[in-house]
């Protein structure tokens, strides 16, 4: 961790150059054939491990890979030393929310500060330092995130990312379609958050979406006792048959075991949410294997509403270093005017041990169904719901990293997770192209000074990262906020 610490300090030296060296960096041109020789090669994937690597990009892709003694360097081939480094795919965050700062001010339905910033002002900002955050996600490593649902405005989002050259590719959701109503995220009659109360409703929002080509059709199953599992569940039917039927798969957030079981019951193909307020049982492990369902656990977004209430927010180092430093900011809420400060959060920062006291008990349950379910052969795919408040697009990948280790899993788990695994949840032709070192795969790469086998704390040991075959180095990816 000490070089880790030391990294960041030398990265918060050079944001200062940052544009002198973005000028310099980008020479590497699209079509050039690049090997990095010396290094460990580490596809997570198949478990391959090959030391003292010969890994050759040509062009976008990955055209082959093999010891120093199988492999020549080819001829023209620039050659670069990577000589006790390591070399693993791009990293993958299958649930981030690009309609949502990861600030205090993001989700007025939660906590409402409406009157220090207007929500219309919340959004012009996320539009304008849109491309800062791409940055920030492959400053981190991540060169795919999936975006599991927002407003329509994620489809143009979809569309940006093709012509930005540092940012993330993107899968995208459309609207959640809900059991609840969020009116205060609505903008522009573009509404985030769907609520449907019947299942043609439904099937007419899929129609609608269809037209879009969504990566995914997302439903919020929130459970109350208002809204029963029950009561939503001929809705969550209808959504997931309308959406096979056209051939698009179906994200489901679903918190409770029993929300769970219905919705993989009817064929989600992704739960974005680990299961919190039970222990899974034996049926529903059997259920997720028979039915191929991937499931996202998403820990690091459960401390962080409460710690940023209750005023112990803990971000690390990465975080502080790599996050948007507005975001960060805002979240201070000490900093907030006495007068403007909501009741949630006066009660939390007045008496915050009930607030961690709950994380604690999430995290109990939540992280020994992530074990039971790593350990029974589910496909887990690591995901972080950043863009919610506290939690920090980017960086906020590394504290998902460090809950995945508590709850038992080992560095290749929790690798094979976030490239490999995460990769089928990105689903498609550019999802069957990415989350491996192999030959024909995209070149997507990141190289790390230290081996994540022996500590994944070493993911973040960031030395270099290729997206589609072109490097870019860390420190010409800090873009200013404006
Ligand atoms: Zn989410």
């Amino acid at each position: 961790m000490a070089r880790v610490i030391r990294q960041l300090g030398n990265v918060k030296l050079s944001i200062a150059f940052a544009a002198i060296a973005a000028s310099l960096i980008g020479t590497s041109a699209h079509g050039e054939k690049i090997a990095l020789v010396g290094g460990t090669a580490i596809d997570p994937g198949t478990n391959k491990v090959i030391e003292n690597a010969v890994v050759v990009i040509n062009g976008d892709s990955t055209e082959s890979v093999g010891t120093r003694g199988e492999k020549q360097v080819p001829p023209g081939a620039r050659s670069i030393d990577c000589a006790g480094r390591f070399i693993l795919p791009g990293y993958i965050d299958t649930h981030v929310h690009f309609f949502q700062s990861g600030d205090i001010f993001t989700r007025p339905d939660v906590v409402d500060l409406t009157s220090v910033r207007p929500y219309a002002e919340e959004h012009a900002w996320i539009e304008r330092n849109m491309r800062d955050t791409f940055a920030r996600y492959l400053r981190c490593g991540i060169t795919s995130v999936v975006d599991v649902g927002g407003p329509m405005w994620n489809f143009r989002l979809r569309k940006l990312v093709k012509s930005v050259p540092n940012a993330p590719r993107i899968a995208v959701a459309g609207p959640l379609i809900s059991s609840v109503a969020r009116p205060q995220l609505v903008l522009n009659d573009d509404p985030p958050i769907v609520k449907i109360d019947t299942p043609e409703q439904g099937v007419l929002l899929v129609q609608k979406l269809a037209k879009r080509s969504p990566d995914y059709v997302k439903i919020w199953y929130v459970v109350s006792p208002d809204s029963p599992v029950e009561k939503f569940r001929p809705i969550v039917h209808a959504v997931i048959a309308e959406s096979h039927a056209r051939k698009l798969r179906v994200a489901v957030h679903a918190t409770e075991l029993e929300a769970a079981r219905a919705a993989v019951e009817e064929g989600a193909d992704l739960l974005v949410h680990s299961v919190n307020d039970k222990l899974v049982d034996e049926e529903f492990v059997r259920l997720l294997k028979e039915r191929g369902t991937i499931l996202t656990p998403t820990l690091v977004v459960f401390e962080r509403y409460g710690r940023t209430f209750a005023n112990k927010l803990e971000l690390l180092p990465e975080e502080k270093a790599w996050g948007n430093p507005e975001v960060i900011a805002s979240l201070d809420v000490t900093k907030l005017a006495p007068d403007k400060v909501p009741d949630r959060i006066k009660t939390a920062v007045a008496n915050p041990e009930p607030v961690l006291a709950k994380i604690q008990q999430t995290y109990d349950v939540a992280l020994k169904n992530l074990k039971t379910l790593q350990d029974a052969g589910i496909t887990i795919a690591t995901g972080t719901d950043a863009g919610n408040i506290g939690t920090i697009h980017g960086p906020s990948l590394f504290r998902e990293f460090q809950l995945m280790k508590q709850a038992g899993l080992t560095p290749m788990e929790i690798l094979k997770d976030t490239t490999a695994n995460a990769a089928k949840t990105f689903g498609g032709e550019t999802g069957a192209k990415i989350g491996a070192i192999a030959p024909g795969k995209l070149a997507d790469l990141v190289v790390l000074n230290s081996n994540p086998l022996d500590d994944i704390a070493h993911a973040s040991d960031i030395q270099s990262v290729f997206k589609n075959g072109v490097e870019i180095a860390p420190e010409s990816l800090h873009v200013d906020a404006k």
